[in-house]
């Protein structure tokens, strides 16, 4: 396809039974949320905290809350655009099963979002190392900025509390991942939205549902390795490319 054709786009969402969205870094900075791995995004300004050394050290512990809490300003704010609502709305109408997503600001369920896999977790919510309890982040961060000591478990008293998402030296939930995987063997649409689709295994997901029947649509500012295989490819903005599917796909 040389000039993107949204009519083809909206009819095979239309068509479509089983679409799958999967989305990156990109839908978010169109939120004002800057990519965490760009140069100049948080994660390049701190040293990293791994998970085993969170888990041992009090010292690392209180680096991380720091980190986490500066980062947490950057997102606690920010609303979802035309292209979260898009999704959102296209799972309503019964034409996308769900969202397979690697950002954890939790903006698609801001969105309406129902079916959300989150594959590295959530920013959202605080959760117990030790005992599993969760908490909104909100408040916890809040305390922290305000009191400079890391907050601690009020349910089993002595846990280490830390933001439910996926950090450095830890695995992928495995239940998430299968599950994706599942919706990406069964998709007959697969649009991979704002991921540089390079870090695997989430990378992988396109190629599984391009590989099981599926069509691929790529929408994305830079070039992915994947462009060769898609169906169609879409180097604009997201919003703006979203918007346009869905009127083609409403008329
Ligand atoms: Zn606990």
């Amino acid at each position: 396809m040389n000039s993107i054709d949204y009519q083809q786009i909206a009819q095979w969402l239309r068509d479509a039974e089983r679409a799958v969205v999967f989305t990156g870094a990109g839908i978010s900075t169109e939120s004002g949320i800057p990519d965490f791995r760009s140069p100049g995004g948080i994660w390049t300004k701190f040293r990293t905290v791994y998970y085993d050394e969170f888990m041992a050290s009090a010292d690392a512990r209180h680096e991380y809350w720091h980190q986490k809490s500066q980062g947490h300003r950057d997102f606690a704010d920010a609303q979802p655009n035309a292209g979260h609502l898009a999704i959102a709305k296209w799972e309503s109408e019964g034409r996308v099963r769900g969202v397979v997503t690697q950002n954890i600001d939790g903006l698609h369920q801001l969105a309406g979002s129902k079916q959300v896999l989150e594959l590295h977790g959530t920013a959202r919510e605080i959760q117990c190392q030790d005992c599993g309890a969760r908490y909104d982040a909100e408040s916890l961060v809040a305390e922290f900025l305000q009191t400079d000591q890391v907050p601690q478990c009020q349910q089993c008293e002595k846990g280490r509390l830390k933001h439910a998402t996926v950090s450095f030296g830890q695995s992928l939930p495995t239940d998430v991942l299968e599950q994706a995987v599942e919706w990406s063997q069964e998709a007959d649409l697969f649009l991979a939205i704002g991921s540089s689709l390079v870090v695997t295994p989430a990378a992988d997901l396109p190629v599984i549902a391009k590989r099981s029947g599926s069509r691929l649509v790529i929408v994305n500012r830079d070039p992915t390795p994947l462009d060769d295989m898609a169906d169609a490819v879409i180097a604009e903005s997201i919003g703006a490319a979203l918007s346009e599917i869905d009127r083609a796909a409403d008329t």
